[in-house]
C-alpha cells in the first residue's frame, strides 16, 4: 500500500500531528448526543441511568460510544471494516480513548485492567483478513498500558445472521455461541467492538464475564446505533 498522506481522514486538511488521523476541528464536530451512561441510548438526563436501565439493567456497567451510527463516523467505519483500511486503526481507537477519558474525568469511571474484543468466527476473519474489534482493542490496551487478551473470548458457533431475528430469537441464537478462555474473577474488563447495534452480542459476552466473577464490565465502541 502507498504510504498514507498526513491529512485528516475526514476533511483532508494537512495534520499538524500526523499520528492523530483526524483533525481537532473534525473531532469537535462529531455529533455528540445526550445518552444514558448505562445503555448508550438517547436520554434527557445523561448523568443518570435511564428508565429502561432502571427497569431492566443491561449486563454491563457502562457503554462508551463515540457517536451514533451516522456520517462521518459511519463512513470511516465502513472503510475500516469492508475496505480493509487498517491505517484507520489508530485514528479510530484514539476516538474511543478520547471519549472514554472525557467520561472518566466527568463521571469517575473505573479503569479496566483487561481489554477483550468481540470475536468473529474464524471463517469471517479469514474472509475479511482481520477482526476490526481486535485491532482497536490491541491499540487501546497499548495506550492504556493494560492487558489485551486476543483469544480471551472465542466464538465457537457461527449462528444465523442476527438481523432477521426478534430480540428473544437473538438471545436464543447466541446462547452457547461464545466461550471465555481466561480467568476474569475480580478483574475490571472492557469489551471493545466497532459498532454496537441491539447489544445482544456484547450482552451475551458480558453475561459470560459476569458469571465468571468479573468485578465490572464496560462496553467500548465507535458507534451505537439508536
Ligand atoms: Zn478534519
Ligand atoms: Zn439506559
Amino acid at each position: 500500500m502507498l504510504s498514507m498522506p498526513a491529512r485528516c481522514w475526514l476533511c483532508e486538511m494537512p495534520l499538524r500531528l500526523p499520528g492523530h488521523g483526524i483533525c481537532s476541528l473534525c473531532l469537535r464536530s462529531l455529533p455528540s448526543l445526550a445518552v444514558c451512561p448505562r445503555c448508550g441510548l438517547p436520554s434527557a438526563h445523561p448523568a443518570l441511568a435511564c428508565g429502561r436501565c432502571l427497569l431492566r439493567p443491561p449486563p454491563w456497567q457502562r457503554l462508551v460510544a463515540v457517536s451514533d451510527y451516522s456520517p462521518p463516523l459511519s463512513t470511516l467505519v465502513t472503510r475500516f471494516k469492508f475496505h480493509r483500511t487498517t491505517a484507520l486503526t489508530a485514528p479510530l481507537a484514539r476516538l474511543i480513548l478520547l471519549r472514554w477519558l472525557s467520561l472518566r474525568r466527568a463521571q469517575a469511571i473505573v479503569a479496566p485492567d483487561l481489554l477483550l474484543s468481540v470475536p468473529l468466527h474464524r471463517r469471517r476473519v479469514l474472509r475479511r483478513g482481520f477482526n476490526q474489534a481486535a485491532l482497536l482493542a490491541r491499540q487501546l490496551a497499548h495506550w492504556l498500558g493494560c492487558e489485551y487478551a486476543a483469544d480471551g473470548l472465542r466464538r465457537i458457533r457461527h449462528g444465523r445472521a442476527q438481523r432477521a431475528l426478534s430480540a428473544a430469537g437473538r438471545r436464543r441464537n447466541l446462547r452457547g455461541a461464545f466461550r471465555l478462555a481466561l480467568a476474569v474473577a475480580g478483574r475490571h474488563v472492557a469489551i471493545v467492538d466497532d459498532v454496537v447495534t441491539t447489544g445482544s452480542t456484547v450482552g451475551e459476552l458480558c453475561r459470560l464475564l459476569q458469571a465468571a466473577g468479573a468485578a465490572s464490565v464496560q462496553v467500548w465502541c465507535l458507534c451505537r446505533t439508536l
